[in-house]
């Protein structure tokens, strides 16, 4: 496979990611600040809000070494779309599950992204790129591990709060 072939697809792959990461942004932050009930679930998305801002920022550091315009790349579609989806799941009454699935998806999403491009930057022999998808992957398997232990007391506590007759709130 030509390098250049190669190369081209991982900035490709880059692109994707970062748009990616601002979409995590833009479903993220609405959830964020409507939580009232849930604190653990706030503050884990607080920290992962932070995460993701530094994933960019390693991101953008990795296309800015591949020497990408950036002022190519269209984030903004993928982000608008990502604010109506987190909308979606407020008419419900049941927005923290809706969410917390949403959510799970969304970070396998990521981590099938990075492993993709961890391969794609083996097979390119970009070894200097390696170490910060590492870190980025690792940080979405976090997040993934604690939505999936945490489901369980979050619908408990859901349950709970619809028991005593709360309304919509998150
Ligand atoms: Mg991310
Ligand atoms: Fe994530």
């Amino acid at each position: 496979m030509p390098e250049d072939t190669v190369r081209s697809i991982f900035v490709t792959g880059l692109k994707n990611a970062h748009a990616m990461e601002n979409q995590a942004l833009s479903i993220m932050k609405p959830q964020v600040s409507r939580i009232e009930h849930y604190p653990e679930v706030a503050a884990r998305l607080d920290q992962h809000i932070r995460e993701t801002e530094n994933q960019i920022a390693r991101l953008d550091q990795l296309l800015s070494e591949f020497a990408e315009d950036r002022s190519a790349i269209k984030d903004i579609a993928l982000s608008v779309t990502g604010a109506m989806a987190a909308m979606g799941h407020t008419v419900a009454g049941d927005e923290i599950l809706k969410n917390s699935f949403a959510n799970y998806a969304f970070e396998h999403f990521e981590i099938a992204a990075y492993r993709s491009l961890l391969t794609i930057a083996e097979q390119g022999g970009f070894s200097a790129s390696t170490a910060a998808l590492r870190v980025n992957l690792d940080e979405e398997v976090a997040m993934a591990g604690w939505i999936e232990q945490h489901l369980s007391d979050v619908t408990l506590k859901f349950l709970s709060l619809k028991s005593a007759g709360e309304t919509a709130k998150v």
